[in-house]
């Protein structure tokens, strides 16, 4: 038998209670004595944070592989342009250099 409230729970040291009520999105679970939170609502936040972290971290990976494919490209132009104009190229290169 689950404590009824919260207060019930913490002084028996239970994890969870059970009101027999719904929470206020109808779910008809036990509750966090920590929080006072629906097990079902917390997890469906856990679950929403997690997605959107997920999300965040895919968001990154294409960003890292984009910037990696232009610097592909671009270590591809400066290899073609060096080849054509070694002159001019060899005189960027200087200037970059210099510069950095
Ligand atoms: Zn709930």
């Amino acid at each position: 038998m689950l404590p009824k409230t919260r207060g019930q729970a913490k002084e028996e040291g239970s994890r969870i209670y059970f009101t027999g009520k719904d929470c206020k999105r109808g779910h008809s679970q036990s509750r966090w004595t920590s929080s006072g939170g629906c097990m079902e609502c917390v997890k469906d936040r856990r679950d929403k944070e997690k997605g959107e972290y997920l999300a965040e971290l895919d968001d990154i990976s294409i960003y890292i592989r984009r910037k990696k494919k232009e610097n592909d490209e671009w270590l591809e132009f400066q290899k073609s342009y060096r080849e054509k104009y070694p002159e001019k190229a060899a005189a960027i290169e200087a200037l970059y250099n210099k510069n950095s």
